[in-house]
């Protein structure tokens, strides 16, 4: 591995040194105080991530929990779902993209799950959203940061449709918490899924929940999944515990993470993304590429991830060659997800990302497009995203 590699992967992200550190420490036993402490600490830091997601950081839930799971997001998302429905439990989800999809499959293994399909890469329109749910609609899902196409979901707006209809509203904050704002009960939020591995900058292999009150009331245990019975988690983080094994290198290196959002604290923090997701964006857009998400009134593109239309002449296969590129310099990007595949590439700004890594990202891009002769202005492109870093 070169020492210079660097990874724009919507995840997982860079972590700090401290969070790589924290992992490599003698094993304790899950059971000990050690471990507690670590428990303990994490959830501290998660709830200030959770409680905290606003440009001026102020309080955005009058309280809940932070849980700290084996498991990544998508088994955050499982848990979420399935200790709130039975089998005759009605579910809407919204589905946009990749992981909206996802969350309808997951829907659909435990309740009765009905789909409000858009285009990947289009916008939610919260009126379709709104005939379909009713006044028996259980649970509605919905992602907030769709990472397969870059685009900002309105949250918001599906959150009063939700508690309209008494419904519990589970969101996947997987690439917005902790790196975007996030407002737990302005949005009706009962229950937050979030991965380590994202905005969060810690390693693969663990999530987060945040479970309000209000939804820590339906949540019983009775007929939930034995290992993600998320009543009997609840009970447990009381005594900065969990049911069974935890991961406990994975959970220290999100202990080290989170403490390190803490001390940036999240205004600074989101004002840093929101920066350096411009820059991309406005680089990208001076080097004559064209933006993949359409935008409509109530969504908006994201501050974590951009999601790029690839040029005519390096789409399907050809685009191997530049993702070719783009790793011979020691990057690492993603590609369209699905039947995105070969139409756009993505870029994340999430975690500790220098200006200097947000530059040599756009100029790896640049240079990748002028080695495959694909005719971008790339000097403008460095320019653009330098002016709006300064
Ligand atoms: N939700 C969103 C928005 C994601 O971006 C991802 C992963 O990229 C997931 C859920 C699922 O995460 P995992 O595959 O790590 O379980």
């Amino acid at each position: 591995m070169r020492e210079d590699f660097l990874l724009l992967n919507p995840g997982p992200v860079p972590m700090t040194r401290e969070a790589r550190a924290a992992m490599a420490e003698p094993a304790v036993s899950h059971r000990s105080a050690a471990f507690e402490a670590v428990y303990e600490r994490a959830q501290d830091h998660l709830e200030y991530v959770f409680e905290h997601s606003t440009p001026r950081g102020a309080s955005t839930s009058a309280g809940g929990t932070a849980l700290l799971l084996n498991g990544t997001a998508t088994m955050g998302m499982e848990a979420a779902v399935a200790n709130l429905t039975d089998r005759d439990s009605e579910v809407v989800s919204v589905v946009n993209g990749k992981f909206g999809r996802r969350f309808a499959r997951i829907a659909d293994r435990h309740a009765d799950a009905t789909r409000v399909d858009f285009d990947w890469g289009t916008s939610v329109d919260v009126d379709a959203v709104a005939d379909a749910i009713t006044d028996d609609t259980d649970v509605v899902t919905i992602v907030h940061n769709e990472t397969s196409t870059g685009l900002l979901n309105p949250v918001e707006a599906v959150g009063e449709l939700a508690a309209e209809h008494d419904a519990r509203f589970v969101v996947d904050g997987v690439t917005s918490i902790g790196g975007d704002e996030f407002r737990v009960d302005d949005w009706h939020v009962d229950v937050a899924v979030t991965d380590g591995q994202k905005a969060l900058a810690g390693p693969p292999g663990v999530s987060a929940l945040y479970v309000t009150e209000a939804a820590a009331d339906h949540v019983h245990g009775e007929g939930a999944p034995f290992y993600e019975d998320l009543d009997w988690h609840l009970r447990k983080a009381e005594s900065n515990q969990t049911p069974f094994t935890s991961a406990v290198p994975l959970f220290r290196g999100l202990a080290a993470a989170v403490a390190d959002i803490r001390e940036e604290g999240m205004p600074d923090r989101i004002a840093r993304h929101r920066r350096q997701a411009a820059a991309f964006r406005e680089a990208f857009r001076a080097m004559g590429l064209e933006s993949f998400p359409e935008v409509a009134e109530g969504s908006a593109l994201s501050n974590t991830v951009t999601a790029v239309r690839l040029p005519e002449a390096v789409r399907g296969d050809a685009a191997d060659d530049f993702h070719d590129a783009v790793a011979a310099r020691g990057v690492s990007i993603s590609g369209g997800q699905a039947h995105l595949g070969g139409e756009i590439f993505r870029v994340s700004n999430m975690g500790g990302l220098t200006s200097e890594q947000i530059l040599r990202g756009v100029r790896t891009v640049g240079e990748a497009f002028t080695e495959v002769d694909v005719d971008v202005d790339a000097r403008a492109g460095v320019e653009a995203a330098r002016d709006r870093l300064r």
